[in-house]
C-alpha cells in the first residue's frame, strides 16, 4: 500500500479515483487549487488548497508527506475555452505540470500517471485508434497534453521518471458508492446535457446529423469514470513495482452516436430527449473510438461497467440527486 499525491483531486475523474484508491488500500493526499474543483468532493482532512504552479510548496508536502507516486489530473479541460484563451491552457496545463515534476524531482519522487486526452489524435485517420497515430491535436487543449506528453517521455529517457500516460476517451457515468459524478460549470459534455434536457424540458443541440456514419451523428468511445478511475490504479500498481513508462488509450472499443446515447436515456427514463438539430461542432471527427488492447494486455485492466445502459443510469441517479449544482469550492 502506497502514499500517493492526487493533483486535481476535486475533480471529476479525480475525485472518483480517490476513492478507489482508498478502496484499493491506499493512502491519499490531494492537491487542488478549487478553481474548477469541488470542495465536498474531498474529505477534509486529505485536501491541501495549493496550485500546483508552487514548486517549493508541493515539494516540501511530497517530502512531509513521504510520497511515492503521483496521479496528475489538475488540468483545464474545455476545448471550447481553449481556443478563446490558448495562454491560460499552457500556463495551466503546461507550466503546472512542468511545475510539478520539478518539486518531483527535487523530491526524488520519480513514478507519475498522467492524465492524456485522445484529442492528442486530433482527426484521427482509422478508427478504431491505437497509441502509434501520431500526435496531431486540433486545438489547444490537445496541445497542452501532447507537450506534457513530450516532457514526460524525455524525463522518462534522462531523468528515469517514469510515466504512464492514459489517453482518455468519452468519461462519463458517476459513481453510486461515492455519490461522485459529472459537475461541469459550463457543462459542456453530452450525457449530463442530455440528462438536463429530460429534467428541464429544454431541448439539447445534436451537433450534426451528416457525418458519415450509420444515422449521420457522432461515435464516440464513452468509458465509464469508474471503469476509468480503476484503470488509474492498475497504472500507478504497475509503477510502484517498478514498470516501465507506458502510453496507453483509455476507452472501451466500443462505439456510440448520439443518437444511440440519446435512445438509452429515452429507454432509461421512459421520457422524450428534447432535442433540436444544429450545425456541426468545429473540430469534432465523425467518430473517435479506442483500441484499447495495449491497456487490457499489459496492465490486465477491463472495462466492467462501461455499457450504455450502466453509464446512462448511475449518470441520471447521480443528476437526481444533484439537480442544483453546487459552488465552485
Ligand atoms: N454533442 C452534441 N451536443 C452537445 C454536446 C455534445 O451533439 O450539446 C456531441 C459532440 O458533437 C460529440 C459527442 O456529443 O460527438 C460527445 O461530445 P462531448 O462534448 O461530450 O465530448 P467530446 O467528444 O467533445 O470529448
Amino acid at each position: 500500500m502506497a502514499k500517493i499525491l492526487v493533483t486535481g483531486g476535486a475533480g471529476y475523474i479525480g475525485s472518483i479515483t480517490r476513492h478507489f484508491l482508498e478502496k484499493h488500500g491506499h493512502s491519499v493526499i490531494v492537491v487542488d487549487n478549487l478553481s474548477r474543483g469541488h470542495r465536498e468532493a474531498v474529505p477534509e482532512p486529505i485536501l491541501r488548497v495549493l496550485d500546483t504552479r508552487d514548486t517549493d510548496k508541493v515539494e516540501v508536502l511530497l517530502r512531509d508527506e513521504h510520497v511515492e507516486a503521483v496521479i496528475h489530473f489538475a488540468a483545464y479541460i474545455a476545448v471550447g475555452e481553449s481556443t478563446q484563451v490558448p495562454e491560460m491552457y499552457f500556463t495551466n496545463n503546461v507550466s503546472g505540470s512542468l511545475s510539478l515534476f520539478e518539486a518531483m524531482l527535487r523530491a526524488d519522487v520519480k513514478r507519475l500517471v498522467f492524465s492524456s486526452t485522445a484529442a492528442a489524435y486530433g482527426i484521427p485517420a482509422t478508427v478504431p485508434i491505437t497509441e502509434d497515430e501520431p500526435y496531431a491535436p486540433i486545438n489547444p487543449y490537445g496541445e497542452s497534453k501532447v507537450m506534457v506528453e513530450k516532457i514526460l517521455e524525455w524525463l522518462d529517457r534522462y531523468r528515469e521518471f517514469r510515466s504512464v500516460r492514459l489517453r482518455y476517451f468519452n468519461a462519463c457515468g458517476a459513481e453510486p458508492e461515492a455519490d461522485l459524478g459529472e459537475e461541469h460549470d459550463p457543462e459542456t459534455h453530452l450525457i449530463p446535457l442530455i440528462l438536463r434536457a429530460v429534467q428541464t424540458g429544454k431541448p439539447v443541440t445534436v451537433f450534426g446529423d451528416d457525418y458519415a456514419t450509420p444515422d449521420g451523428t457522432c461515435i464516440r468511445d464513452y468509458i465509464h469514470v469508474s471503469d476509468l478511475a480503476e484503470a488509474h490504479i492498475y497504472a500507478v500498481e504497475h509503477l510502484l513495482k517498478g514498470g516501465k513508462s507506458n502510453v496507453f488509450n483509455a476507452g472501451t472499443g466500443v462505439g456510440y452516436s448520439v443518437e444511440e446515447v440519446i435512445a438509452a436515456v429515452e429507454h432509461l427514463t421512459g421520457k422524450q430527449v428534447p432535442r433540436v438539430t444544429g450545425p456541426r461542432r468545429e473540430g469534432d471527427p465523425p467518430s473517435l473510438v479506442a483500441d484499447s488492447r495495449r491497456l487490457q494486455e499489459t496492465l490486465g485492466w477491463r472495462p466492467t461497467r462501461s455499457s450504455i445502459e450502466r453509464i446512462v443510469s448511475d449518470a441520471w441517479e447521480f443528476a437526481r440527486r444533484h439537480s442544483e449544482p453546487r459552488s465552485q469550492s
